[in-house]
């Protein structure tokens, strides 16, 4: 998906000014690469509609990029369909907690009752896993080697008891033992059926969980969306957890859930390992949706006032962080062609606020800046690690400058080359394929 869209967005950047006609044409493209990820077919004529009415007014018209501006509504647009922000899971006032899984055989249920369990405490919480699946062979033995490589202790009852009366017992159990959360990890069935559907409505009604999460398989796209919808409206869901993530090289139902449910994504499975189970942020999966997000946006920035080819060197020594100080200069002097640094900066994905303000930069500032450059020696650019205290001087008496400010500058250099290495190692990630979309 990622790749398709990009391709079609790529078209926009080259233009100038952007007409209906263009919108259109691309948004007709990117409607055909998300149908094609199985992204549910009312969703995507909805985000289509929702981009080209905000594309196709004043806010992309009027700008300087209008490019750059559409591929920005998109994202927006994007993050807006997975539900903006992360939804967290809400504790009981009173614990324990009651989480209970469920959804169709072989979603992932029992795997993520384990990895939730793990997240949990992290957190400081006292999880108890229970083993409500009487019905396939083996599942509570299942349940219990998860529970053993997760250090996390299991109740089950054998299969014997309904699983109404293990939920209810277990509940007893972690007031008595000072559990605080109770995982429920529940039967499935391999299709929707009435047995099970009332099975969960017992367990519900007698144990009043604090959360339903349904675990629904990535990978089954348009298929997860449905299970989805119909679990919502027979049960009533309060979050969704979408496994095999890792495995889904289309993202159709990451991108339909929210919409066609109204109910949020809270975690993903990105793995078998029990600890492949992550938070889900609707902004940072649009932007893995898009690529690289944002710094395609900084590169592409880069592009329109940097001529082409140092953008390609810089952008290659920020990879291979072979950046030196004479480089540095080179950047800030281009920069100032830019615009305001802090903006760029804050394209960088990764980049919070408080690791900006260690780099703010005023336009004052540059011009000290160059001058310091300008006063270090060759081997001094190259390698900075060997500005020792006499150096400092020395080049704060000949950039007229103190020694403070050198000091300052050497600092943020070593920020900036540490922010590489944050995106560095962030591209090398979704290049390995943990993010396939
Ligand atoms: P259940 O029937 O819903 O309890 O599903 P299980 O927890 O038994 O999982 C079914 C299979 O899916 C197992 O082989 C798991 O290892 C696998 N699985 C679960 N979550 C993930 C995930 O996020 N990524 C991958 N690749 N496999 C997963
Ligand atoms: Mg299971």
């Amino acid at each position: 998906l990622a790749e398709k869209l990009q391709k079609s967005l790529n078209k926009l950047k080259g233009k100038g000014k952007l007409s209906e006609k263009d919108v259109k044409q691309v948004m007709r493209e990117v409607k055909l690469a998300l149908l094609e990820a199985d992204v549910n077919f009312k969703v995507v004529k909805k985000f289509v509609n929702s981009v080209k009415e905000r594309a196709v007014g004043h806010e992309v018209m009027e700008s300087l990029t209008p490019g750059q501006q559409v591929i920005k509504i998109v994202n927006d647009e994007l993050t807006k369909l997975m539900g903006e922000e992360q939804k967290k899971i809400e504790f009981a006032p009173q614990p324990p907690t009651i989480i209970m899984m469920c959804g169709l055989q072989g979603a992932g249920k029992t795997t993520t009752s384990g990895k939730l369990g793990i997240l949990l405490k992290k957190k400081g919480k006292s999880p108890l896993l229970v083993a409500c699946d009487i019905y396939r062979p083996a599942a509570i033995k299942q349940l219990e080697v998860v529970g053993e490589k997760a250090d996390i202790p299991v109740f089950s009852m054998g299969d014997k008891q309904n699983p109404v009366n293990i939920a209810k017992a277990s509940i007893e159990h972690a007031k008595k033992n000072g559990y605080d959360v109770v995982i429920l990890d529940t039967a499935g069935r391999l299709h929707i059926d009435e047995e099970l559907m009332d099975e969960l409505e017992n367990i519900k009604s007698e144990v009043n969980p604090k959360e339903i999460l349904l675990v629904v398989d990535a990978m089954t796209g348009q298929d997860a969306v449905t299970v989805a919808e119909s679990f919502n409206d027979k049960l009533g869901i309060d979050g969704v957890v979408l496994t095999k993530l890792d495995g889904d090289a289309r993202g159709g139902a990451a991108l339909s859930i929210r919409a066609v449910t109204d109910k949020p994504i809270k975690f993903v499975g990105m793995g078998e390992k029990l600890d492949q189970l992550e938070p889900f942020y609707p902004d940072r999966m649009a932007s893995r949706i898009l690529g690289m997000g944002d710094v395609l946006t900084l590169i592409e920035k880069a592009q329109a006032n940097i001529d082409a080819k140092k953008a390609m060197e810089f952008e290659k020594k920020l990879k291979t962080q072979q950046f030196t100080f004479d480089d540095f200069l080179e950047q800030l002097q281009q920069m100032k062609n830019m615009g305001p640094l802090d903006q760029i900066l804050e394209m960088i994905p990764g980049i919070g606020s408080k690791q900006l303000k260690k780099l703010k930069v005023d336009e004052k500032e540059l011009v000290k800046i160059e001058a310091i450059i300008q006063s270090m020696t060759k081997e001094e650019r190259q390698n900075p690690s060997i500005i020792n205290g006499s150096r400092r001087k020395r080049i704060a008496r000949g950039s007229g400058t103190n020694i403070q400010d050198v000091n300052r500058l050497l600092k943020q250099f070593k920020e900036t080359k540490k922010m590489m290495k944050k995106m560095t190692n962030m591209e090398k990630a979704m290049k390995k394929g943990k993010f396939k979309f």
